[in-house]
């Protein structure tokens, strides 16, 4: 069976009539498909059919819907290995990362059928004595933009809460990532039973993503990727008055107390920073160390890297793929040589290897260098000191973005004083900044988002819109 095939349940690719483009496995340039991605009039016609049936969809009992959902997570389940397999190469990551966002997925469609169980609207006081209820409906057409890092599990979250509130999909994943992040994702779905124009998928650029936003039949957008692309979008959706939730980049502070178990910390911050190369939105983006113990821990976190192996994501003893293309690793490459120029010290790593960058360790970071304050999106532990726990705070509140922010040390309540001081729609005591469930509210303060949460009883006011509905016994009395 092809690539395509295997992804797709047998169902094959949808007809498209966008550019043509070769799919290679990432890291090792091998062929693993050729891929036709949408057009703009792919984008319109995916749109109207959305809206037609999802009018349908939303008069379906919601116990049904939810049963697509169940099926879903079941062959999700069913065919997890070859999956996996073919999200590490589309996506060049590792089995493990492409298992996590099987798993993730599952949790996200479990988490969705427990909306099926949950009231949907409110009874209110009448003094007119008729009665007075508000439900929840459906927004209608969500668009939904999702990055290439984790296509599947960043879909998922979306599609699952979604279809069983009642709405319809029309997805436009990456051009990288048009297999696992689309056509798979409709292909499961179909064959779960989700009657087919429910959720299309049109993969391509900026321009796509634009008609999708700007489609009149298209009522709400959802997307995740970065903040400059995230403020585009925004404006365009803000200027058709339509509903946008962004979620966006992230520089994600960890902040080290003097009174920690280094080793502990250290393999959380490692994994916070090198997991799936950096490449996470919450990726643990500088380390804040108290200066008495910041030696020990730049140590003990070049001692995880050393643990890592590079390689090919065919390989199942690889611990770290390549990273996702050139442009990326020059992104990274340029941080890093900028930061150094300017007093960085490199400990380990620094240096990319072809397609691969190794993990990295850079100490005696300010807050002037690039290093600090960009996104790096690479597998970089970033090592900055502080002496106070205000300088702690103000470290790691400085810069746009407020994802997700971590805090390691024994004294808890000392750690909690901080973490309340802390800018981020997420922060964690004691783990790890690329933590994330299906049942809890995410989403980013500041340049990480637009204030909104997807995620558990979340996802109702992402994806219904309230309705007031009064019933008078007799006609309305207009004589006043
Ligand atoms: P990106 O912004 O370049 O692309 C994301 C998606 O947006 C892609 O599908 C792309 O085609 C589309 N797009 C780009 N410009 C567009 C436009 N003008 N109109 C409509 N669509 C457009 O981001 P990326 O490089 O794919 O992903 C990495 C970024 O995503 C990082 O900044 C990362 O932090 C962020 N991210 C955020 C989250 C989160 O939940 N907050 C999760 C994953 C990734």
């Amino acid at each position: 069976m092809s690539f395509v095939d295997t992804m797709t349940f047998g169902l094959g690719s949808p007809s498209r009539t966008g550019d043509a483009v070769t799919l290679r496995v990432a890291g090792e340039g091998t062929v693993l498909a050729e891929v036709t991605l949408a057009s703009v009039n792919d984008v319109r016609t995916a749109a109207r059919t959305a809206r037609k049936e999802q009018r349908g969809w939303a008069s379906t009992p919601i116990a049904e819907r939810a049963e697509v959902l169940a099926r879903a997570e079941a062959l999700l389940l069913e065919h997890a290995d070859e999956l996996q397999v073919g999200i590490a190469r589309e996506t060049g990551s590792v089995f493990g990362k492409a298992r996590v966002e099987i798993d993730g997925s599952v949790n996200e469609l479990r988490a969705g059928r427990a909306l099926a169980s949950i009231p949907d609207g409110e009874v209110y006081p009448s003094p007119l004595g008729s009665l007075s209820y508000s439900r929840r409906i459906p927004v209608g057409v969500v668009g939904l933009i999702t990055p290439w890092n984790f296509p599947v599990a960043l879909a998922m979250r979306v599609i699952a809460p979604a279809l069983v509130l009642g709405n319809a999909v029309v997805l436009k994943p990456d051009t990288q990532t048009p297999i696992s992040g689309g056509d798979m994702l409709v292909s499961l779905f179909l064959k779960a039973g989700l009657p087919a124009g429910l959720l299309q998928s049109v993969p391509g650029g900026p321009v796509v993503g634009e008609a999708l936003v700007s489609n009149p039949d298209v009522d709400m957008i959802s997307f995740t990727g970065s903040t400059a692309a995230g403020r585009k979008v925004g404006a365009l959706a803000g200027s058709l008055l339509k509903r946008v939730s962004l979620e966006l980049g992230g520089n994600n502070p960890m902040i080290v107390l003097d009174s920690v178990d280094i080793d502990s910390a250290a393999e959380a911050g490692a994994a916070g920073s090198f997991t799936h190369q950096g490449q996470i939105c919450m990726s643990t983006g500088r380390h804040i160390v108290h200066e008495s113990v910041a030696d020990a821990y730049a140590t003990a976190l070049v001692s995880q890297a050393a643990t890592l192996r590079l390689g090919a994501t065919s390989d199942p003893e690889t611990t770290m793929g390549p990273i996702i293309n050139q442009a990326q690793i020059d992104r990274v490459a340029d941080i890093v040589d900028r930061s150094v120029a300017m007093g960085a010290t490199v400990l380990t790593g620094g240096t990319a290897q072809g397609q691969y960058y190794p993990p990295t360790v850079l100490t005696g970071v300010t807050p002037d260098m690039p290093a600090f304050s960009e996104e790096i999106f690479g597998p970089v532990a970033v090592v900055s000191t502080f002496s106070s726990d205000e300088e702690a705070v103000t470290r790691a509140n400085s810069g746009e973005y407020g994802l997700s922010a971590a805090v390691f040390g024994s004294d808890l309540a000392r750690a909690r004083r901080l973490a309340l001081q802390l800018r981020a729609g997420m922060v964690h005591i004691n783990s790890i900044t690329i933590t994330d469930t299906a049942v809890t509210p995410m989403g980013g303060h500041g340049s990480s988002g637009n204030g909104g949460a997807v995620g558990g009883l979340s996802n109702v006011e992402e994806y219904t819109q309230v309705r007031w509905y009064t019933e008078q016994d007799k006609p309305f009395d207009a004589s006043f």
